[in-house]
């Protein structure tokens, strides 16, 4: 069949056309433009999530919603339906400021090739559960201005350890300073 006889469907408009040579994938000048500048935008967004993803710390357990679509290139209405059907925890601590258990999308999105690398992977959680090393609920409530039930709350969403000494719940000052410092 001669190449003029054959018909190929344009990538970006989808009409049929006779390609010119057997690269040819767009129908016209037009559509190769549209093509260009899309690559262009992605070539943009790629960058930005990489300057996002390069300014969270490494040790950063709880991240916002920007920084895990910018880490594990999710779209946010999946992030938000993950979140809605709690298959990952999350936190609201206010407008804008929901917190993301970082190890449970990870587990859920291992890190895709062309995602910007995190330096390491986040070290294995360790804790110290002596009273030196630990708030109690009453402590927390108060230091981040929020009730004693949203704290045990929380602690509950995201499993941090606790342990109770006589009246007093404790739970590790790294992970509570972890959870609600991380702006
Ligand atoms: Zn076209």
């Amino acid at each position: 069949m001669a190449m003029d006889k054959i018909q190929i469907q344009c990538v970006i408009c989808k009409k049929p056309f006779a390609p010119k040579t057997v690269d040819s994938i767009y129908c016209s000048k037009n559509c190769s433009d549209v093509a260009y500048r899309k690559r262009k935008a992605q070539q943009k967004e790629e960058e930005q999530r990489k300057i996002v993803v390069d300014k969270i710390p490494v040790d950063r357990l709880y991240i916002s919603v920007s920084e895990a679509i910018a880490i594990f290139g999710i779209a946010k209405s999946t992030l938000y339906r993950l979140i809605r059907q709690k298959r990952i925890p999350a936190i609201n601590l206010g407008t804008r400021l929901v917190r993301i258990d970082r190890a449970a999308i990870e587990e859920m999105f291992p890190i895709r090739k062309e995602t910007p690398k995190i330096k390491e992977k986040p070290a294995v959680k360790l804790y110290s559960l002596e009273p030196q090393d630990c708030y109690t609920i009453g402590e927390i409530a108060q230091k981040f201005g929020i009730s004693d039930s949203s704290v045990y709350k929380h602690i509950r969403r995201f499993s941090i350890p606790t342990r109770q000494i006589g009246k007093y719940v404790y739970a590790p000052k790294s992970e509570i300073d972890n959870l609600y410092n991380s702006k």
